[in-house]
């Protein structure tokens, strides 16, 4: 316990902690020692970003769930033919996000299924390229923040391009920041049992690191509480914070926050279910590791996110006092974890969210997708639907 606090004490002096360190941290048992995790990892959130909790009034816009992949974890995706298979018109997406921004949206999240056939005169970039500047060119101050590295590597993929002519192309589009996800946990070890299609680490690194190089920042994500063990919980925090560090050293923004994504795995393969031992998120182990997280990237990454989605908004409100400092967004429209199980919901409303914050007797702050405070809600222009 005495070397824990002196590791804290260090740690709140502005040591940096290491990844060993952080091994120990995530294998604490004791609950003292927990609770000290907590109380630094609060603290040093409390030190880095203040007490005013954020949240963003967003969308999520999947505009379909036709995959070409089979992660393993995945309810969402689907194939042609089958009965709840969908893909939305562009008429059906403007009709979404006029309603999203009528109920003061700032933000669409956008995100697909992975499908060969999303061309447009045959090219894939095309395709992705005309959604965006559809959204784009009826609501100009909404902020897109659109396709994760995967869906990035998929269309270079698809049309043989570089990854570098892809995100120019989307972000001149209108695309202003990419979502971090894919991630799931970067180590290929674990990549291979659950998810054997997707890009694998160093790609998604590459694509991301090529985003904040171009403009284009990203959140960053970890799907947690599945097969992977705290080393590797560890080895993914440590890329996120090296490639932060080396955004840092060029004066770039790169990363705006780390979201903490809870494995839920009611609709996953009887052999993953097996395997894992559980299809809702334990709480406590995502807490101590949200704890970790503030502790080992907070001075890098200070924006700190737990989801709602997974773990219910009573859950995702305890998290707020284990190091994290926003509680994400309204959502409007969830299928993707819900699909897979999860519980908490697929629609939130502000006052639930700044209830929740309130009730830590803490502030709250809308905010944009880029954490600048919002002061004015857009307005809806008339449309030509
Ligand atoms: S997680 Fe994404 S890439 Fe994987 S199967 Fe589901 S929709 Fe496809």
């Amino acid at each position: 316990m005495n070397t824990l606090v002196s590791l804290l004490d260090r740690l709140l002096a502005g040591s940096p902690l290491s990844v060993e360190a952080g091994v120990r941290l995530l294998q604490e048992t004791d609950p003292g020692a927990v609770a000290e995790i907590r109380a630094a990892a609060d603290h040093l959130r409390q030190q880095q970003v203040g007490d005013t909790v954020t949240y963003v009034v967003n969308r999520n816009l999947n505009f379909t769930n036709l995959c070409e992949q089979h992660c393993g974890f995945c309810a969402f995706r689907r194939d042609e033919g089958q009965a709840d298979a969908y893909w939305l018109t562009e008429e059906q997406m403007l009709a979404k996000v006029t309603d999203a921004v009528r109920h003061g949206a700032t933000e669409i999240c956008i995100q697909g299924g992975l499908h060969p056939g999303a061309k447009e005169n045959g090219q894939s970039l095309a395709y992705y390229v005309r959604l965006i500047e559809a959204i784009a060119g009826q609501f100009p101050d909404l902020h897109l923040h659109a396709f994760s590295p995967q869906e990035v590597q998929f269309i270079a993929r698809e049309d043989g391009l570089g990854y570098v002519e892809v995100i120019a192309a989307l972000r001149d589009a209108g695309v202003q920041s990419m979502p971090g996800t894919a991630a799931e946990v970067l180590v290929d070890a674990v990549r291979r049992v659950l998810c054997p299609e997707k890009i694998d680490t160093a790609t998604w690194l590459e694509i991301v690191e090529t985003a904040h190089r171009l403009g284009v920042p990203t959140t960053s994500t970890m799907l947690c509480g599945h097969i992977e063990t705290p080393e590797q919980q560890m080895e993914h925090l440590r890329l996120l914070r090296e490639l932060q560090q080396r955004n840092c050293d060029r004066g770039l923004r790169g990363i705006t926050e780390f979201i903490l994504l809870p494995y839920v795995g009611q609709s996953a393969p009887k052999s993953l279910r097996r395997r894992v031992g559980h299809d809702q998120p334990i709480l406590a182990p995502v807490l101590q590791l949200t704890a970790v997280a503030r502790l080992f990237l907070g001075a890098w990454i200070e924006n700190h996110q737990p989801s709602w989605v997974k773990l219910g908004l009573a859950g995702a409100t305890a998290a707020l006092t284990w190091g994290c400092n926003d509680i994400g967004g309204t959502l409007m429209e969830e299928h993707i974890t819900t699909m897979a199980g999860a519980q908490g919901g697929t629609c939130m409303a502000v006052a639930d969210l700044q209830g929740a914050i309130a009730s830590l007797g803490r502030p709250w702050q809308q905010r944009t997708t880029l954490y600048t405070p919002v002061t004015k809600a857009l307005t809806v222009p008339s449309l030509s639907l």
